[in-house]
């Protein structure tokens, strides 16, 4: 999608730090992270969010197939795994993205 900066980023016309990339998923380091370990990780193919059809079963599949590898390769052994839906659930960006925040107790969530 033309103005998706996440869809921008896996053309490689903006810049990210890179921990992971397969044929179907790409994980970067978040920009302003909120734990000292925060990684997204996206689906290359654009959907906007959980509640978008065009995001899939196989899409899920991969994008958790990826989170295992992620955290294997990077000896992330206990975090927290969010995704975000529309503005009232929090969600900035509108290609759909896993958040991935480990190496600090987490809160409560709300
Ligand atoms: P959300 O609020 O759930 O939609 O999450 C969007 C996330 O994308 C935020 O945590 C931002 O910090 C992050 N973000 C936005 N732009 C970039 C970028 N260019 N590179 C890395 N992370 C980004
Ligand atoms: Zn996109």
């Amino acid at each position: 999608m033309k103005e998706c900066i996440f869809c921008k980023i896996v053309a490689g016309e903006i810049p990210s730090d890179k921990v992971y990339e397969d044929a179907h998923v790409l994980a970067f380091k978040d920009i302003t992270p909120l734990a000292p370990q925060h990684i997204l990780v996206i689906p290359k193919i654009h959907c906007a969010s959980v509640k978008d059809s065009k995001c899939t079963p196989e899409v899920f599949s991969q994008i958790s197939q990826a989170v295992q590898k992620i955290t294997s390769q990077e000896n992330i052994e206990e975090f927290r795994l969010v995704t975000n839906a529309g503005e009232q659930g929090g969600q900035t960006v509108f290609h759909l993205h896993f958040h991935i925040l480990a190496g600090r107790q987490m809160r409560s969530m709300g």
